[in-house]
């Protein structure tokens, strides 16, 4: 069975107050088939956004990108799937949302991107960055206990999605 890569992905305060765009993004992800491991609801300071940031600090949108992020909820999924942090990369489209609309009119950046800060969506851009902003948000999560008891159930999609939490879980009959 083929190993499932693990990836972060944020909906942005721009997209998570607008209902309909939530949905629609929670729609592609399904569709695109990936799982979602866990999925939590957080509003960060502008210190802890900076600190995700980080490896921008210096850039002229650095402080502009970090006080966004920290201007209202996001939405904050861990996804597993087969090269799930190239694809989901590509579903996003490019972080500059002109260009996403011209290049790639139906990535979620051009559909619901307002500006290259305000860009909707984010994710993991290799596996180093997903271990890093798993841990940043979601600090007790175990991946080598997730591989070693959960993923096996994931690759043989013994999970089914708990619609309102919008996270896949065990089969139930499955983990009596
Ligand atoms: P990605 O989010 O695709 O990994 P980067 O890591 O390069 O892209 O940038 C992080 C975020 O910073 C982007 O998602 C975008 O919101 C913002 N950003 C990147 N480049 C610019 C830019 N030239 N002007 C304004 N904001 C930018
Ligand atoms: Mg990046």
């Amino acid at each position: 069975m083929k190993c499932l890569d693990l990836t972060l992905a944020i909906i942005k305060p721009n997209a998570t107050k607008v209902p309909h765009v939530v949905k629609a993004i929670r729609d592609r992800i399904l569709r695109c088939g990936f799982f979602v491991v866990r999925t939590s609801e957080v509003q960060l300071s502008i210190k802890e956004a900076e600190e995700f940031y980080k490896e921008h600090k210096g850039k002229f949108f650095y402080e502009r990108l970090s006080s966004f992020l920290a201007s209202g909820p996001v939405h904050v999924h861990i996804l597993a799937g087969v090269n799930s942090i190239i694809l989901w990369r590509r579903i996003l489209g490019p972080a500059r949302v002109y260009q996403a609309k011209a290049e790639y009119p139906n990535s979620i950046r051009a559909l619901y991107g307002v500006t290259d800060t305000r860009n909707s969506a984010h994710g993991s851009d290799s596996e180093q960055s997903a271990l890093r902003e798993i841990h940043f948000f979601f600090p007790n999560f175990d991946i080598d206990n997730w591989r070693s008891n959960e993923e096996c159930y994931f690759q043989s999609c013994q999970v089914k999605l708990k619609e309102k939490e919008f996270i896949h879980e065990i089969c139930p009959s499955i983990r009596a």
